[in-house]
């Protein structure tokens, strides 16, 4: 087998890894890269293979930085199947459609108040192209083995995210790869724990979190504290939240929050983006992907009060009379979408929090709030930075190191070799060598477009 590394490799964004054996192509992920230009402008980039020859796609989950390059992949010819999880083809169905739309108003933006070098600026893909590209979905099993030529592989649940997998590979010499996708953490209120890999000759592995332990505090207590605080001042507290994960666990922990009684009754709780509100809908038709019983699921499901429309999201900039309010918005790096509308409504008194609930990629405006400007740029306005900025990595969907070493720790042989990608190059190479001094093993930092001989 051949691998090419065609993203994820000095970043958290951009997944995308070709494997070549025996004649068949196919690429694992196939993500968009975020954050910074030079990053975003490998989106335009061709790539090194044709995409048309690619045989198929296998997809570990439905977050845009592993599938959000699909749809551009389609245009530039590729024509196979997109084999994943079923709860991952129903995200996918969310994501990428609102996806193209972003792509077309952002280029729509760039036009009108010409910021862009290209006349006329393109989207990298259009909303119907995203759902056009739906079609190539192929909903399979996990723990079955599906083959694509001489090589099987097999989805195994991975916890993080609705759907989530990791991915093992073996070609028909028995030579294996196990892709791990993004790993969910052992005790996730929401989520399942990531399944036990036994073996496998190679192991491509995440390292988001790879130089970073999270904080081992109830999250419950922090956001309680936080709420409790915010609440006494009059302010309202706005959390950026990746629609599809960390919306729906802190959902759960508000819900604890109120039937405990740990926070008023009366601070009204707004879920603002129709995305999150589809993707916690789809809890309830994804029973076995989660940890919720069907009732708690339900009582997670209607804690806040859903706002789908544009002018029920601008009414909740319009608070007059200064009552509290939880307002949970997309997107979670604060890079677009609707939270952008109440940062900038809220961002400027001091009486208000923004939560940053996730990870914050370099060069994102979460990052830039996460580190203390005192100033940010939206919608080309400078907004003063009044707001009380708070930081909560234990309500994270991904292993920290301790727990990715847990899971490596539990295969029952070394790997020839271990791939250390997604992650920011310093947690890369943090997590590369603690798995050397720790386990043991031959790990590597790949770079990007770097090739392997397996
Ligand atoms: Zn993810």
């Amino acid at each position: 087998m051949k691998l090419t590394f065609l993203g994820a490799t000095g970043t958290v964004t951009g997944s995308k890894y070709l494997l070549e054996s025996s004649g068949k192509r196919i690429m694992i992920d196939c993500g968009l890269f975020q954050g910074k230009k030079e990053l975003r402008l490998r989106n335009w980039a061709e790539l090194p293979v044709d995409p048309a020859l690619i045989d198929a796609i296998l997809l570990t989950h439905a977050h845009l930085d592993h599938c959000g390059y699909i749809p551009r992949l389609i245009k530039n010819g590729f024509k196979g199947p997109i084999y994943c999880s079923a709860a991952t083809a129903d995200l996918c169905g969310i994501i990428l459609p609102d996806s193209g739309h972003i792509q077309e108003e952002d280029a729509a933006q760039a036009n009108k108040h010409e910021w862009s070098k290209h006349k006329p600026a393109l989207p990298l893909y259009t909303e119907q192209e995203a759902r056009e590209a739906l079609k190539q979905l192929m909903p399979i099993k996990f723990g079955k083995a599906y083959g694509i030529g001489d090589l099987s592989f097999t989805l195994s649940r991975a916890g993080h995210i609705l759907g989530a997998a990791f991915i093992r590979i073996e070609d028909g010499d028995g030579t294996s790869i196990l892709f791990s996708g993004d790993l969910g953490r052992p005790r996730d209120p929401v989520m399942k724990p990531p399944a036990q890999a036994q073996k496998a000759d190679y192991i491509v592995v995440e390292s988001t979190y790879g130089d970073r332990l999270h904080n081992t505090e109830d999250p419950s207590e922090d956001l309680e504290r936080i709420i409790t605080k915010t609440a006494a001042r009059g302010g309202t507290l706005i959390i950026p939240a990746f629609a599809v994960g960390r919306a729906q666990a802190i959902l759960y922990y508000l819900h604890l929050l109120r039937q405990e009684e740990r926070i008023p009754d009366a601070i009204p709780i707004y879920l603002d983006s129709p995305m999150a509100i589809d993707a916690t809908e789809l809890l309830h038709r994804h029973m076995s992907d989660h940890r919720l019983p069907k009732d708690l699921c339900r009582a997670v499901c209607s804690v806040a009060e859903y706002t789908r429309t544009v002018e029920e999201s601008k009414r909740l900039d319009d608070n007059h009379n200064n009552m509290p309010r939880i307002i949970i918005s997309a997107s979670g790096m604060a890079t677009g979408g609707r939270v952008l509308h109440h940062l900038k409504h809220y961002i400027g008194d001091a009486r208000n929090t923004i939560l940053l609930a996730g990870f914050q990629a370099e060069g994102t405006r979460g990052d830039r709030l996460a580190r203390g400007e005192k100033e940010i740029k939206i919608h080309g306005y400078m907004c003063p930075v009044k707001a009380q900025i708070v930081r909560m990595d234990s309500l994270s969907a991904h292993a920290d190191y301790s727990e990715i070493l847990d899971w490596l720790g539990h295969f029952r042989a070394p790997p020839r070799k271990v791939f250390v990608v997604h992650g920011e190059p310093d947690s890369a190479i943090s997590l590369c060598g603690k798995i050397e001094d720790k386990l043991g093993w031959n790990a590597t930092v790949p770079t990007y477009l770097q090739q392997e001989e397996l």
